[in-house]
């Protein structure tokens, strides 16, 4: 077991809803957190990620950090889903290794997995098949991202691990809604059109397509578990191990909101991959199982949206 009592542990990308989530993990685990402004190191520049990491010399790191995006900010910015994503990885992956960081967990996400795999999806299942075109410029910097870990583990012994969580949410979310997942899109667009009296709101595509949650608490906690516990190149899906439609988010969300129009569907938007759940069955046998369920997650997540507690970026 990774002990991270008394430890140094930096989070990178600590203003994310991930990093955000890890660092108020970490508080009850008695290490001394590390957290890294843009104005302090830019992760896309190579001689500044080594120098910080040169200066602070982390005993383990959480790479939460990435240029995010739901279905339609991946389709208009490939260029910087893919480099920002892979310069930043590469360039935290190799210091590490430099410096001699003991531990360092890597976190993707569920794209990473062929448009057509079987469900629900296990680890085995990465580059068995063709990528969902919506999503693939992240996918790639995520799959290179996981490979890094394997390549400094397999040539130099690096205790290098990843992450692949499924669709996350929560306090810190982003509900910029050109920008933005669907679940904080869906709660903003209940919440507004409550607020104006509206008769309905709108969702993309045909509602038919089945995706899985995961509280970002409970994604914290399950890579904190995984950072103590886990020592392999396989990289571990985490995941709540269910699926919904959208049309049943969009029914969940709107009671969280106390909404009750209609449901009017934008079929110009894409519906991205049919279905999404990944199999939990690798972090169960690790010891580790979700304790958040949706209709509270959701609550929670609106709560934070009420108290301003949210991003708009795209
Ligand atoms: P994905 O899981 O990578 O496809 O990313 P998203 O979270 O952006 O979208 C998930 C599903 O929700 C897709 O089928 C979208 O078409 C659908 N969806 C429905 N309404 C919305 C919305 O207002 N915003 C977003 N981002 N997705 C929506």
């Amino acid at each position: 077991v990774f002990d991270l009592a008394g430890k140094k542990v930096w989070v990178a990308g600590h203003r994310g809803m991930v990093g955000g989530a890890i660092v108020r993990r970490l508080a009850s685990e008695g290490c001394e957190v590390l957290v890294s402004s843009r104005k302090d190191v830019d992760l896309r520049r190579q001689e500044e990620v080594e120098a910080w990491l040169e200066k602070n010399r982390p005993d383990a790191i959480f790479v939460a950090a990435a240029k995010v995006g739901g279905i339609f900010a991946n389709n208009s910015y490939p260029a910087e889903f893919l480099y920002d994503n892979l310069i930043l990885e590469a360039n935290i992956v190799h210091a590490a290794h430099k410096v001699g960081v003991k531990k360092l967990l890597f976190l993707g996400s569920s794209c990473i997995y062929p448009k057509f795999a079987d469900q629900p999806i296990v680890e085995e299942a990465l580059l068995t098949g063709a990528l969902e075109p919506t999503n693939e410029w992240y996918a790639i910097a995520k799959i290179a991202g996981i490979k890094l870990c394997q390549a400094y583990r397999k040539q130099y012994g690096c205790d290098f691990i990843s992450a692949m969580p499924t669709n996350l949410y929560g306090p810190g979310d982003n509900f910029d809604l050109n920008s933005s997942h669907v679940v904080p899109a869906l709660l903003r667009k209940a919440h507004d059109a409550k607020e104006a009296g509206a008769s309905s709101i709108t969702v993309w595509g045909t509602g038919t397509p089945r995706r899985e949650f995961l509280h970002v608490d409970d994604c914290a906690d399950a890579c904190v578990h995984l950072m103590k516990v886990y020592s392999d190149d396989v990289h571990v899906n985490v995941g709540s191990g269910t699926d919904i439609t959208i049309l049943e988010l969009t029914g969940l969300i709107c009671e969280v909101v106390g909404f009750s129009g209609d449901i009017v569907h934008d079929l110009s938007k894409p519906d991205g991959t049919p279905r999404k759940l990944m199999s939990a069955d690798r972090l169960r046998a690790l010891g580790w199982a979700p304790s958040i369920s949706l209709r509270d997650g959701l609550a929670d997540a609106y709560k934070a949206f009420l108290g301003g507690n949210y991003a708009e970026r795209v």
